[in-house]
This record gives structure tokens, sequence and C-alpha cells, in this order.
């Protein structure tokens, strides 16, 4: 019982912001954009990205994030995983015809 107390305890500090990493603030990363690891949550334009891809992605105005079946190009949004595939390469995405 004692082993299963513990190891709550170590996951408690290991999943949440605190003891030790947790002193520390964001509002230098919430102006001017950033991603914290500790945290795992990012900033793009003072919004909150929960996801280091989705971070990546809305920084570099183009990306995919297979997590959240998202992805962005040139800053518009899109489902369709060859659009971004193509805007990277410069060919036409073959996954659709639009
Ligand atoms: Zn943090
Ligand atoms: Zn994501
Ligand atoms: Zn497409």
């Amino acid at each position: 019982m004692r082993k299963l107390i513990v190891s709550l305890f170590v996951l408690a500090i290991v999943s949440g912001c605190s003891q030790g990493m947790g002193n520390h603030s964001h509002d230098q990363i919430k102006n001017s954009g950033g991603y914290c690891k500790d945290c795992s949550v990012g900033y793009v334009d003072g919004k909150e990205v929960k996801c280091s891809s989705c971070y990546e992605m809305k920084k570099d105005k183009t990306g995919w994030c297979e997590g959240c079946k998202a992805g962005m190009v040139n800053g518009k949004k899109t489902s369709c995983k060859g659009c971004v595939d193509s805007a990277k390469s410069g060919e036409k995405c073959k996954s659709c015809k639009g």
C-alpha cells in the first residue's frame, strides 16, 4: 500500500507543473511566443497551444499535427495531410483535387 502512495506522489510531480520546475513564469513566452517543455504548453500570438506539434505548426504557419489530425498551410487550417506535404515539397496534393 505504501508503494502505491509513493508512486502516486511521484506521478503527481511528473505530470503536474509543480515542485521545482513550477516556479517559473510564462509571461515572456506568452507575449513573444514560445514553448515550455516543462509544462507542455506553448503560446503563439498570445494564444495557448497545448501540443508541441501544433505549436510548431502555428509558429511556422505550415505543418501537420499527427496527434490532433490537424494541419495548416500558410496560416490556413486544413484537415488534409497531403496539402501540408505538398506545401513543403511544392508538388500538388495527391490526396485531394482541390
Ligand atoms: Zn512552464
Ligand atoms: Zn496538436
Ligand atoms: Zn489535400
